[in-house]
């Protein structure tokens, strides 16, 4: 049977396998989807043997993504612009392809939510791996202007110039915003501490969409302040996590799963519903 996994450390808590899963009873084919937690000096090494040992494809996710991006033989044109792999395949010709599909899943998410990102104003927190790869993505919609603010401004900068050509973005300090924005998406690590991204409740009004790249059983810190502050719809990053499964399921397989019912089984799974 055809193996996959994702590499991660920590990984245990990884609904990847769940998503997979369910992709293929739903695609009918026949696969398994396994977890790898190797010590993270030891990555390398273990991906090579998990590709020496008849391995198909994997997905790679925190800490090992930008060191993906360096191991494998070549990169799709979205890994190459966002200088990290979280979908490695290994091609008929026994070529590593390393692709990344974190941004895919974030727009995709977005449109299945009705949120409108032409000729939209966007604020974008961060400017991490997670933002990196959701620039060129989130710019090929067309928005008016998106915005990156983020702790480490220089960061900011720097990533606003590095995508500049795809797009009008610019790097505005957080105490500097001004509004209004149609939607703001939060891809700070900020709510796994509890934390909350130093951003103006006046920023906040009725119209605006919030997005957390981060999800859970409840409500996460940055979504349960937006609602205090009058923010109708929010959504976190569980239909993110869904849609770039299905998108590596794509890449390894070349059938499209559909995503709407194993969204509903994980958040079933997860408890949220
Ligand atoms: P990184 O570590 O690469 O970047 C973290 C970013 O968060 C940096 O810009 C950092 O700012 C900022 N930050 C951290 N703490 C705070 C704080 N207290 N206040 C303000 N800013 C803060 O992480 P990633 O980009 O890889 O991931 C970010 C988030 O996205 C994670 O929560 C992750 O779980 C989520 N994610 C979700 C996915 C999904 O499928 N739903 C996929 C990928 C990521 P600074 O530069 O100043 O340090």
């Amino acid at each position: 049977m055809d193996r996959y996994l994702v590499f991660g450390h920590p990984v245990r808590h990884s609904k990847s396998p769940f998503i997979h899963t369910l992709f293929a009873r739903q695609t009918q084919q026949e696969l398994e989807y396994g977890l790898a937690e190797p010590a993270v000096d030891e990555f390398a090494q273990a991906l090579r043997t998990f590709f020496d040992q008849g391995g198909k494809g994997c997905n790679v996710t925190v800490p090992f993504k930008e060191q993906a991006f360096t191991l494998v033989d070549c990169l799709s044109p979205r890994a190459k612009r966002a200088g990290a792999v979280n979908t490695i395949k290994l091609t008929d010709d026994g070529v590593l392809l390393g692709d990344n599909t974190d941004g895919a899943g974030l727009v995709a998410d977005l449109k299945s939510h009705g949120v409108t990102l032409a000729d939209s104003r966007i604020l974008l927190l961060g400017a991490g791996g997670a933002a990196r790869g959701a620039l060129a993505p989130l710019l090929a919609e067309l928005p008016s202007e998106l915005v990156i603010a983020n702790r480490t401004h220089t960061k900011a900068q720097q990533l606003a110039a590095e995508f500049h050509d795809l797009g009008p973005v610019t790097a505005q300090a957080y105490e500097q915003l001004a509004g209004p924005f149609d939607l703001v998406i939060n891809s700070t690590s900020a709510s796994l501490q509890g934390e909350l991204p130093p951003l103006a409740p006046a920023l906040i009004h009725t119209d605006i969409a919030i997005y957390d790249m981060m999800y859970g059983a409840s409500d996460t810190a940055f979504i349960s302040w937006a609602k205090q502050h009058g923010a109708r719809q929010t959504m976190d990053g569980l239909g993110m996590l869904v849609e770039q499964a299905a998108e590596a399921f794509t890449v390894w397989r070349g059938i499209r799963p559909g995503t709407k019912q194993v969204l509903r089984e994980l958040k079933r799974n997860l408890g949220v519903i």
